[in-house]
C-alpha cells in the first residue's frame, strides 16, 4: 500500500493554557491537530497560578468581564483590547469555561467575588483534566519539542524543531508571554511573528510588585493585609485609580492584588509622575514614582503581537492566512482574578472554531 504524505490540519505551538484549550477545542470540532511543547510537561505556568490553586476564571457576565479589562474609561490601550476580545468572550464567556471544566469532571469552587478554582484547590487537577482529554482523544502531544521556526509554504507551513519538521495546514501560535521564562514562555512566538512581518508591541511587566526601601514597608516584610487598598494620584492630587484588595509587604517593597492592579494601570496609562497611596489597616502610606520589578517575575506580559495584525473575529493573522494566535503571545493582559487564563482559553477556542468553520483546505497564497 502506498502511503500518502499529507499535512496535519493544525499544529498548536505551546502547551500552556491557550495551547491545551486549543487541543480540547480541536477535539470538540473534529479538527485533527498535534501539540508541540518545549518543556517536558504541559501547563508548567498553569501549575503555578494562584500559588498552585489555579484561579481559572471569574464567574461574571461577558460584558462585565470586558469592562473590567479597561484600566479606566479614558484608557485607549485597554479599551482597544477589550474591543478586540469581545468576539472571543462572546463565544466562550466565563460560564462556558466553568461548564467545560465541570464536563471534564473537575469539581469547582466559587469564591464570594466570583473567582473560580478547582474545588480541591489544586492546579494539577486542571492540567490533568486536559491531559486525560488529550490521551482519551488520541491528540498527539510532542513534549521536549521547542519550535525553532515557522516557514510559510505555498500550501500551509513547515514547523521546525531542532530534530524534525512538520507540515501543517494551519498553525496556532500559543507560546505565551515572556515572564517566568523558566516555565517555558521565553518570547519565541513574538519572534516568529516579527519574522513573519507582524508588528510586536514592546513587552514589559504587568501585575508585578513595586520597589521601595521605605523602612515602614521593609520592617513589615512578610505581612499580608487583606482588606487593604491602593490608590494612584496624579501630581495635582486627582484620583486616577482606586482598588480595594490585598496588599503584601515584601523585602523589596509592595505586592498583592491591589498593588498589581495599580501597577497595571500605571504601565498602561504611561504616567511617569504619580503618587501611590496604600492603606494598611488604618495607616496610610504614600510613595512617589515606584519602579516595577522585572518582567521575568511578572504575572503577565504587557505587549506582544499587535492586535492590529490579528482579526478579532477569527484570531487569524491579517498578514498570513492560516496562521493564528491565542493567549498571552498577543498584546493582551488583564487584571488579577482569573482574567488572564480566561482570555487564553477564549482566544484559543475562537481560533480553533474559526479553523473548523473554514474547513480543511488552506487558502492559496498570493505572494
Ligand atoms: C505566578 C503566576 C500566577 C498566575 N496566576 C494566575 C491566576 O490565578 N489566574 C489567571 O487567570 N492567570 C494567572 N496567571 C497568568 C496566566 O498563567 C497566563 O496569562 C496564562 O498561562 C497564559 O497562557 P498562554 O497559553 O498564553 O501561555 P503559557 O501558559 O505561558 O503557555 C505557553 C507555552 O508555550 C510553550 N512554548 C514557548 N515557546 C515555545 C516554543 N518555541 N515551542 C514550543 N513550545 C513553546 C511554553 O513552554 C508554555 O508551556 C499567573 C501567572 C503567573 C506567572
Amino acid at each position: 500500500m502506498a502511503l500518502k504524505h499529507s499535512p496535519v490540519q493544525l499544529a498548536i505551538i505551546g502547551g500552556g493554557a491557550a495551547g491545551m484549550f486549543a487541543a480540547a477545542s480541536a477535539v470538540k470540532y473534529g479538527v485533527s491537530c498535534l501539540l508541540m511543547e518545549r518543556k517536558a510537561r504541559l501547563g508548567s505556568k498553569v501549575l503555578m497560578t494562584a500559588n498552585g490553586r489555579c484561579n481559572f476564571t471569574k464567574d461574571i457576565g461577558y460584558d462585565v468581564f470586558l469592562r473590567d479589562l479597561e484600566c479606566s474609561a479614558s484608557d485607549r490601550e485597554t479599551k482597544a483590547m477589550a474591543k478586540f476580545l469581545a468576539p472571543s468572550l462572546a463565544d466562550l464567556p466565563p460560564r462556558r469555561i466553568i461548564a467545560f471544566f465541570k464536563a471534564l469532571n473537575v469539581p469547582v469552587r466559587r469564591m464570594a467575588d466570583g473567582r473560580m478554582f478547582p474545588a480541591d484547590g489544586k492546579a494539577t487537577t486542571i492540567v490533568h483534566a486536559f491531559g486525560d482529554l488529550m490521551r482519551n482523544s488520541e491528540v498527539p502531544v510532542l513534549t521536549n519539542s521547542a519550535v525553532t521556526g515557522i516557514q510559510p509554504m505555498k500550501s500551509g507551513f513547515i514547523v521546525a524543531t531542532k530534530n524534525f519538521t512538520i507540515w501543517a495546514q494551519n498553525v496556532l501560535v500559543a507560546t505565551g508571554g515572556a515572564s517566568y521564562p523558566k516555565l517555558g514562555s521565553v518570547g519565541d512566538g513574538q519572534k516568529f511573528a516579527s519574522l513573519l512581518k507582524h508588528r510586536v508591541v514592546p513587552m514589559r511587566a504587568g501585575l508585578i510588585g513595586l520597589e521601595t526601601d521605605d523602612e515602614r514597608i521593609v520592617r513589615r516584610a512578610g505581612r499580608r493585609y487583606e482588606d487593604a487598598r491602593a490608590i494612584v494620584f496624579s501630581p495635582d492630587g486627582r484620583i486616577l485609580y482606586d482598588y480595594k484588595g490585598e496588599v503584601d509587604c515584601e523585602p523589596f517593597g509592595l505586592s498583592g492584588a491591589a498593588v498589581y492592579n495599580a501597577q497595571r494601570f500605571i504601565e498602561h496609562s504611561g504616567i511617569r509622575d504619580y503618587t501611590i497611596e496604600v492603606w494598611l489597616d488604618r495607616e496610610r502610606l504614600r510613595f512617589s514614582n515606584l519602579k516595577s520589578r522585572p518582567l521575568k517575575e511578572a504575572i503577565v506580559t504587557i505587549g506582544g503581537v499587535s492586535l492590529e495584525d490579528i482579526d478579532p473575529r477569527t484570531m487569524e493573522s491579517r498578514i498570513f492566512p492560516n496562521l493564528y494566535f491565542a493567549g498571552e503571545v498577543m498584546d493582551i493582559d488583564g487584571p488579577t482574578g482569573g482574567y488572564n487564563l480566561t482570555m487564553a482559553f477564549s482566544t484559543a477556542h475562537k481560533a480553533v472554531a474559526s479553523i473548523a468553520a473554514l474547513g480543511r483546505v488552506p487558502r492559496e497564497r498570493k505572494y
